[in-house]
């Protein structure tokens, strides 16, 4: 238990989830999965697999999250999710199986499944509760921490915290990942005019736009102040530059109540294998500063500004300097 909650990561507290559960129960297999909003449409990623014969599958990989198995296309991913019960059914090939929904605030967050043979016994069972009650208290303390209280996007510690990783997924080749900088246009004048109050719910309403206008497996920050930060992965400079012009236009396109028309400069740059968080935020800040000198509104990517020669190379900064 206490190295299941060490973890701050997800991907290592699934796997340590999945071990401590398989040295517990000494089950055929312990699986993983994850529930992922979609477009609000629950999908089912496998996070891990362990096997008695000491097979181990990783995360189930796809391209685009709307390509993975809705929940509701099964009977029993269906109750689990829906219901947020546990659910004991017996497969094909006639072993039994539990399936254990991992709880967040209001939705199933995942599935904990175990396949055991005979069965799990009333004890088993309930000892796996109980264990992930424990587990559900440390993700819901995590997510407190890791989240903005206002919007609810991720904050900017975690951005700096995921970042390592998202440069190490970013070496391993294919399409590269990008940072965009989104920061609320004349947003003071907003406050001035209006009250704080209205400033407020402009940034809770652009917030609800930039999960509307990107996946469910694209990261959004709140970085503080009206600025927000996006980050996509495996995706071409086009497809970014689509996607961000897309919450461009949602903001400038929404009626905003009382205030009326909003509209967001977005800044973006690719993320290099070399980056330290600051310099990959530094370049989209270059861009975005370039979108608020030249009208805003807009959507400027750095590595175009600086083969147009509309940008200087910025000097990068190396790790040392910045922490
Ligand atoms: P620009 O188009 O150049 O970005 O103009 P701007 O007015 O948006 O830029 P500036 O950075 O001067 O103003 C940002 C303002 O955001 C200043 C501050 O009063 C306001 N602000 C920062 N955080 C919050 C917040 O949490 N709530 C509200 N209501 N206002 C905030
Ligand atoms: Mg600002
Ligand atoms: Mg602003």
């Amino acid at each position: 238990m206490a190295a299941a909650t060490a973890h701050r990561d997800r991907d290592d507290l699934d796997a340590a989830l999945a071990r401590l559960l398989f040295d517990f129960i000494e089950p055929q297999r312990v699986t993983v999965w994850r529930v992922l909003d979609v477009a609000g449409e629950p999908r089912v990623q496998r996070r891990i697999s362990l096997a008695r014969d000491g097979t181990e599958l990783g995360p189930e990989e796809v391209a685009d999250p709307a390509e993975l198995p809705r929940a509701r296309d099964s009977l029993h991913w269906r109750e689990c999710v829906m219901l947020h019960d546990v659910v004991h059914f017996e497969s094909a090939d006639g072993g039994l199986r539990s399936l254990f929904p991992l709880r967040g605030e209001a939705n199933v967050l995942g599935m904990i499944e175990i396949e055991a043979g005979e069965g799990l016994n009333p004890r088993q069972a309930s000892l796996v509760g109980g264990i992930l009650r424990i587990i559900r208290n440390h993700v819901l303390l995590l997510d407190y921490g890791e989240r903005d209280t206002l919007t609810g996007l991720l904050n900017r510690k975690t951005f700096e915290a995921s970042f390592g990783k998202l440069r190490q997924r970013a070496a391993q080749g294919g399409e590269p990942a990008w940072i965009g900088i989104v920061d609320i246009d004349r947003f003071k004048s907003i406050n001035d005019s209006f009250g704080h109050l209205f400033g407020d719910e402009v940034l809770l309403l652009v917030s609800r736009l930039m999960r509307e206008s990107f996946r469910g497996a694209d990261q959004l920050f709140r970085f503080g102040g009206e600025e927000f930060v996006i980050v996509l992965e495996r995706a071409s400079e086009e497809g970014a530059a689509i996607a961000f012009n897309r919450l461009r236009a949602a903001v400038a396109d929404y009626a905003f109540p009382q205030v009326g028309r909003v509209t967001v400069s977005l800044g973006y740059a690719r993320v290099l294998p070399a980056d330290a968080p600051a310099s990959a935020i530094g370049r989209a800040d270059a861009a975005l500063y370039y979108a608020k000198q030249n009208g805003r509104d807009q959507v400027q990517g750095y590595d175009a500004l600086l083969a147009a020669g509309l940008l200087q190379r910025k000097a990068e900064r190396s790790e040392v300097e910045l922490f």
